[in-house]
């Protein structure tokens, strides 16, 4: 299969302006799209303008959903090169998430060439500030123009790009957190290891309602008994216990970060101990009480680490460590930044230089 690259004329250029940057308010010139059919397959791939589509009322996702997404980020070197941060892996967990939702598969070599040919076209908007990078958003949607519950036999699969500054820009570091444990964002059987549009939806009111209580975000709990942590909005949870780096298994219902797992590796080469295992609120808050508990933090590609200050649970607040970053946070973060941004040695091999 080939893609088309449709010129931009220079006219048509946006105005660049990578200073202040919000997240994922801004999109580049360019994007990638294909179609697909039962007929013809993947088809009609192309790299074009940034452009808005125009679809029936009726399409399908609009009314049921059937709709995944993937995130992941290209970093700026300091001598000009640009590097995206293990793109193959979101590409592979697109194509898990496809499955969860009838919908077909990309092929994953492919739509990696498009993507690196894509960044390369924009390379002049992925920004060199600290914390700042180039935003990637794969999603696919399907887009039959009917209203039968079904799944869709049309599909359209792109990828734009936005060039983001830190997730958190609110001054303070260390988040606040409330551990939800009236909503369930997950349950066995459903679809909470596939990311999809629908697990954001159902979030969405935890969240506001955390929010109202000054809380950043939610932990959520597992669905049948709200007894073990799950994992944050849009990030995976670690803890650290007595030295050792504590997440929850991968049990279906929570997202398999990449973050999360190059932290475990990442951990494992620095020979930090690492256990994945299911982990009691109970113990989560009882530790922090007795001061086994001393970091806790998320991880995910549009925040990297993110250490968390105050656990908020039935109606109190627990502090986390002294207010300051913890000593696994900060050595994880800078590691993998280091890696990301190419000032440290890519030991593993996750970056692809372009
Ligand atoms: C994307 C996402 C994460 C983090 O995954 P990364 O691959 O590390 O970015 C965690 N939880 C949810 C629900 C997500 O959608």
């Amino acid at each position: 299969m080939e893609y088309a690259i449709k010129e931009v004329p220079s006219a048509s250029l946006k105005q660049k302006n990578l200073e202040n940057l919000k997240f994922g308010e801004m999109f580049t010139d360019r994007m990638f799209v294909m179609e697909y059919s039962p007929k013809n397959g993947w088809h009609n791939a192309k790299i074009e303008a940034f452009h808005n589509f125009s679809f029936s009322p009726a399409t399908m996702v609009f009314h049921y959903g059937q709709e995944i997404f993937e995130g992941m980020k290209a970093f700026a070197y300091k001598d000009g090169k640009v590097a995206m941060f293990r793109p193959m892996e979101n590409l592979i967990r697109l194509n898990s998430s496809a499955e969860r939702l009838c919908m077909p598969k990309i092929d994953a070599d492919f739509v990696f060439k498009a993507l690196c040919e894509l960044v390369k076209l924009e390379r002049g908007w992925v920004p060199a500030k600290k914390e700042t990078s180039l935003y990637i958003r794969p999603a696919m949607i399907g887009t039959d123009p009917i209203i039968k519950v079904r799944s869709s036999d049309n599909f359209l699969f792109y990828m734009i790009l936005s060039p983001v500054g830190p997730y958190f820009s609110s001054g303070s570091k260390l988040s606040k957190i409330q551990v939800e444990d009236n909503y369930v964002r997950a349950s066995k059987g459903g679809m909470g290891f596939a990311k999809t549009g629908g697990n954001y939806a159902a979030s969405i009111k935890a969240g506001m309602e955390a929010a109202k209580k000054g809380y950043d975000q939610v932990l959520w709990l597992d669905a049948e008994e709200r007894k073990f942590a799950e994992e944050v909005g849009s990030m995976n949870i670690f803890f650290v216990i007595k030295d050792t780096l504590v997440t929850p298994a991968l049990n279906g219902t929570i997202l398999p970060g990449v973050t999360r797992k190059s932290v475990i590796e990442l951990a494992k080469h620095l020979k930090i101990k690492v256990e994945e295992r299911k982990v009691a609120i109970t113990e989560v808050i009882e530790g922090l009480q007795n001061g086994s508990v001393s970091e806790v933090f998320g991880t995910g590609t549009a925040c990297v680490v993110s250490p968390v200050g105050t656990l908020g649970y039935k109606g109190s607040n627990f502090a986390v460590g002294n207010g300051e970053i913890g000593k696994y946070s900060s050595i994880l973060y800078d590691y993998l930044t280091g890696i990301q941004y190419g000032q440290k040695d890519d030991l593993f091999s996750w970056m692809t230089v372009l």
